[in-house]
């Protein structure tokens, strides 16, 4: 399997990449990000066979076909049941009906809590396989508003070969999402509570990926969904919930919170690899760049409102780059020039062939905080649930949106509804409670550095505890 670039440079010379150079790198050397060259394909009986299998076994029937020759079948089958056996619910993903055509996917028994952990448990066992077999290794830097650090950090802790080096804005994160951050002890793990907003500390890592004195000496990284090994990981679930519902006999339709567009890219893929999908349903909150763009072509950035669904707080979905490549025809050349021109911009118009693509299977509703509150309480009164505020807003998109009712809707629940407690208990009146096998988290200790919001200071840090490649 070969992997290609979105803007076109990775085919162009002749050097597409495979499965593990594509994980390595993160993102393109021209700025895109990597697609397989041509989706691998599931028959329908194939897709039958799917029924009553485990979950790691799905995963390995999933993953293998993008992995190519880098890691044989077995291998994928032992990285999953090692990133998976990590779970807390033995069905990893369970599935749970709410009424007749509501479904919820819950995606947060992993150690941190959100879906994150799906794609970034198998991700750092890779990058671990993969640098084992060369002289490398790995310096991951990143900037975090909450869940995104806690799941990276969780999945390299301790692991050989990798740093990692994770900015927090000091003050501004919550105590469960700050604590999940530092209380793992490990000597790979750094920690660090910057002065000043998340924007200030993306920006520091964003000057690092461009500081030559920094790059020449370590091999810096990066674990922000761009990486297309967590979309790979994200497709399983897809399937897995599908098949429980009766595909490929029967179609279903999936409601995702969204931020990135990382999480609908895998159902996208799905699609593409033969799955019966009715419609992907793109939920957004006020931050509604996306609700936009399907809706009407327009893919301008404004400024960022702040929610109580945070991780769905964006207004650049980076990527949404992969499914403009795909359905516009796989034109890197042409959108180069089109996500140059909204770089410069903060704006850019879809073009006819991009609308048509995407309205086949996508569709989108945004979401106002009374509307997430609402639906809170109809999950809990319907059927007992409390689910968290970016479950919610896909919930109110899943309700909202006109589907035949034989075909049943799962709405993707990405966080547990204790990581975001006080917003539950705003619109249920009731409090949820952490998890049992994370109870232990206030009583543990904490480490992290302050830093100053002062990027030669960061440098300094990260330079002194890094490990430089030759
Ligand atoms: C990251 C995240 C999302 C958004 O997922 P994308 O892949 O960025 O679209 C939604 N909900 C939660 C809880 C998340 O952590």
């Amino acid at each position: 399997m070969e992997y290609v670039s979105t803007r076109g440079s990775a085919q162009e010379n002749g050097s597409a990449l495979d499965f593990e150079g594509a994980t390595l790198a993160g993102l393109a050397p021209d700025g895109g990000l990597f697609l397989p060259s041509e989706w691998p394909q599931f028959s329908a009986d194939e897709i039958a066979a799917m029924a009553g299998l485990s979950y790691v076994e799905l995963a390995t029937r999933v993953i293998t076909p993008f992995v190519g020759d880098c890691l044989s079948e077995n291998e994928v089958r032992a990285l999953c049941d090692q990133a998976y056996g990590r779970f807390s619910h033995a069905a990893v993903t369970p599935l749970k009906q709410l009424d007749e055509q509501q479904w919820l996917l819950e995606l947060f028994h992993g150690p941190t809590l959100a879906f994150k952990d799906v794609a970034l448990q198998l991700l750092g066992l890779l990058f671990e396989k993969f640098l084992s077999r060369r002289e490398d290794h790995l310096t991951i830097v990143g900037a975090t508003s909450g869940d995104t650090g806690s799941a990276a950090i969780d999945a390299v802790a301790g692991r050989e070969k990798i740093d990692i080096f994770m900015l927090h804005p000091k003050g501004r994160v919550s105590d469960v999402q700050r604590r999940q951050m530092t209380t793992v002890r490990a000597p790979n793990v750094h920690n660090i509570a910057i002065e000043g907003s998340f924007d200030d500390a993306q920006a520091m890592v964003k000057r690092m990926f461009r500081d030559v004195a920094m790059t020449s000496r370590f091999h810096i990284s990066a674990v922000n969904s761009i990486n297309w090994a967590r979309l790979v990981a994200q497709v399983v679930y897809y399937f897995a919930s599908a098949v429980q519902l009766g595909a490929p006999h029967r179609k279903v339709a999936f409601s995702v919170p969204t931020g990135n567009f990382g999480d609908v890219f895998a159902g996208y893929v799905a699609a593409k690899m033969g799955l019966p999908i009715e419609q992907l349903i793109v939920a957004t909150n006020i931050n509604d760049i996306l609700h936009r763009a399907l809706s009407s072509g327009d893919y301008s950035a404004g400024t960022v409102t702040p929610t109580a669904a945070p991780s769905m707080d964006i207004q650049v979905s980076s990527n949404f780059e992969r499914l403009l490549f795909d359905v516009g025809g796989r034109d890197g050349q042409a959108l180069a020039a089109q996500m140059h021109g909204f770089e410069e911009t903060k704006a850019m118009q879809l073009t006819n062939a991009q609308r048509e693509g995407a309205s086949g299977l996508f569709t989108s509703t945004r979401c106002d905080p009374d509307e997430m509150s609402r639906a809170m309480r109809w999950a809990c009164e319907a059927s007992g649930e409390l689910i968290d505020p970016h479950t919610a807003i896909g919930l109110h998109a899943a309700r909202s949106t006109a589907i035949d009712p034989a075909i049943p809707i799962i709405t993707l629940a990405t966080a547990h509804p204790a990581k975001f407690p006080d917003a539950v208990e705003r619109a249920t009146g009731l409090r949820p409670s952490l998890p049992a096998r994370v109870g232990d988290l206030f009583s543990r200790e904490e480490s992290y550095t302050e830093l100053p919001g002062d990027y030669d200071a960061v440098a300094k840090f990260v330079e002194s505890y890094a490990t430089p490649v030759a």
